[in-house]
């Protein structure tokens, strides 16, 4: 089982993660409250996203499917800025987030595990404008990819969990991604 998590965690890393681990999912700290968050719209995806809320379902539903999986591979991105205002630092490290987060679910979507799910940071960015701000179906079903936070994920505690540090020093900006699965 050890060689099996070594795996999944060197997939991450060779893709350029900074650091990744397998945890049990027991251990994933996981909150209604942050839907209230979502609700409130701060990043302006709430309601403009297919895999954002309210669209992602129902969150008690979400955490329950989240802890019906037995493992979670986390694993976490670090970038550096010039400073606290490089918002194009900002989304930069996020494009560069989501590569890894393709990249990983790339190779591990073949590998032999029961059921798989993975998530992101943030709401789906597979297409440019999501069909969901233009009135369309979602155009890649299988291929979308919710958050962390839409499955109620505590992500603070889940990088404690992980061995990570959440925030990894001045003009950082760390991102996670996750997968959760069988075996
Ligand atoms: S695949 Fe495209 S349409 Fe579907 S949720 Fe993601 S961004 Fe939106």
């Amino acid at each position: 089982m050890r060689d099996r998590f070594t795996y999944l965690s060197n997939v991450a890393l060779s893709n350029g993660a900074y650091k990744a681990s397998v945890i049990p999912t027991s251990d994933v700290v996981t909150d209604t409250y942050f839907r209230t968050l979502c609700e409130k719209n701060v990043c302006g995806n709430y309601g403009k996203n297919w895999m954002c809320p309210p669209d992602a379902g129902d969150i008690n539903e979400l955490i329950c499917e989240l802890h019906s999986y037995q493992y979670i591979l986390v694993y976490q991105s670090v970038n550096t800025l010039e400073d606290s205002y490089d918002f194009e630092g900002m989304a930069e490290a996020a494009f560069k987030h989501h590569k890894l987060m393709l990249n990983v679910r790339k190779e591990l979507e073949n590998v032999d595990l029961k059921r798989k799910l993975f998530l992101g940071a943030g709401g789906c960015r597979l297409c440019e404008v999501c069909a969901k701000a233009t009135g369309e179906p979602c155009r890649n079903p299988g291929k979308a990819t919710p958050s962390l936070e839409a499955y109620g994920v505590n992500v603070s505690k889940l990088a404690e969990s992980a061995g990570m540090k959440y925030i990894n020093g001045v003009n950082t900006v760390t991102y996670f991604g996750a997968v959760l699965f069988d075996i």
